[in-house]
């Protein structure tokens, strides 16, 4: 899978894949980062991407051409904005992002781009949280970062897909680790006996208590909620 960033500042993008599991499924070829620099594509003097914004307002935007230009320079590809108008991005997009073969991520900075970029080559607009960001360039990584999780060959075990966070609408179950107790504080015992239906019908039902707590926004959407 490619990635394409098109971003003022590509190195804010290209550390964070040099490392870790990312940096090695770069290195294995099972995913490519590629930054283009739309000031690198403009036709205006002094190498120019941004101007005031038409009818007034307040801060810059990204003009039109170095971005078209700079996605036209990709080929086939799936194009996707970061803003906070897009949809909200959630783990269903990240699978389904994942069977795709290119995808190009625009990093808008300023006040964003002229909209008529979104309305000529955008198929996506995402948002990753209801908050502003500087630009786009962590919004893009984080989803980046979750869709690489989902192609084959990326995580050392692709079990541990099954078990997260957001499979079948749920948290994960709380985890833990040695020593056995910690600060006084026990794992559950039952977690210690080696009976493996009981430790998975007490992480469901864990998982249940964790989701109903932390979000009770996601529990409320469970069809049949057990507890
Ligand atoms: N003026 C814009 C607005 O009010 O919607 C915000 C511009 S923001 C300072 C600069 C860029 O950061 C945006 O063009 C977008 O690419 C990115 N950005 C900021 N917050 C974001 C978020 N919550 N989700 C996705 N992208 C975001």
């Amino acid at each position: 899978m490619k990635f394409n960033f098109i971003t003022l500042f590509p190195n804010l993008v290209t550390p964070y894949f040099t490392d870790s599991i990312l940096g090695r499924a770069c290195q294995n070829g099972i995913i490519e980062i590629n930054c283009i620099n739309p000031r690198n594509y403009t036709k205006q003097k002094h190498d120019k991407v941004d101007e005031y914004m038409i009818g007034g307002g307040a801060g810059l935007l990204m003009y039109a051409q170095p971005l078209c230009d700079a996605i036209d320079s990709i080929g086939q590809t799936h194009v996707i904005y970061l803003t906070p108008a897009g949809k909200k991005f959630n783990q269903n997009d990240a699978k389904r992002l994942a069977k795709f073969n290119n995808i190009t991520f625009i990093c808008g900075r300023y006040e964003g781009i002229d909209e008529r970029v979104v309305e000529s080559k955008v198929n996506e607009v995402f948002c990753i949280g209801d908050f502003i960001l500087t630009g786009g360039e962590l919004a893009a990584m984080s989803i980046c970062d979750a869709v690489s999780r989902n192609i084959s060959g990326v995580l050392g075990n692709a079990n541990s897909l099954d078990i997260e966070s957001f499979e079948n609408g749920i948290l994960e179950a709380p985890s833990f680790t040695k020593p056995n107790i910690f600060n006084g504080s026990p794992v559950p015992s039952a977690f210690l006996k080696g009976n493996h239906s009981i430790i998975i019908a007490l992480k469901n039902h864990m998982a249940l208590c964790k989701t109903r707590f932390f979000r009770p926004d996601l529990y409320q959407t469970l069809k049949s909620p057990k507890l």
